[in-house]
């Protein structure tokens, strides 16, 4: 049973539904800016620090030049309000300045570059995780789950 850890700041679960700090990297789930029913799936490696981004289809992020994308910035940026910035440099073995350091600051100091990563064994993660939430009784929508729907399920 995994264990859901609140996090140390309040996150907003609509954008970055997924981030955990396991496999050896830190990697989650990013919603697309533009489409609802899209999702990222992001991933940073400790050994490395080579990224990847690239939809749950495996198609790669097009925002993925020679930096990392906005949805790798989101997720490093959820990650600090989730776990502190020193628990996350720690297991990225990130050179960074101190608590004070943000997820820009993080990704700044990554010294990889781009190398594949799986993003399917990452999603089926993340709808583990879905499974394992104990989700209050409520007639408002789920963010993580708003797009499910739409999508038909994406088992
Ligand atoms: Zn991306």
């Amino acid at each position: 049973m995994a264990r859901v850890v609140p996090p140390a700041r309040p996150r907003k679960l609509a954008k970055v539904p997924f981030v955990e700090l396991a496999e050896g990297r830190l990697q989650g789930v990013v919603s697309s800016g533009s489409d609802i029913d899209r999702v990222y799936v992001s991933s940073i490696a400790a050994a490395g620090h080579g990224y990847n981004c690239s939809t749950n289809n495996n198609r790669p992020c097009g925002g993925l030049g020679g930096a990392p994308c906005k949805h790798l910035r989101a997720l490093a940026d959820e990650a600090v309000l989730q776990y502190g910035i020193e628990r996350v440099a720690r297991y990225l073995r990130a050179d960074v300045d101190g608590a004070a350091s943000t997820g820009a600051d993080l990704i700044a100091a990554l010294s990889g570059g781009r190398e594949p990563a799986p993003a399917a064994i990452v999603f089926s993660r993340f709808l583990r995780h879905l499974t394992y939430l104990e989700l209050p009784v409520t007639t408002e929508p789920i963010p993580e789950l708003h797009w499910f729907p739409a999508t038909g399920a994406a088992r």
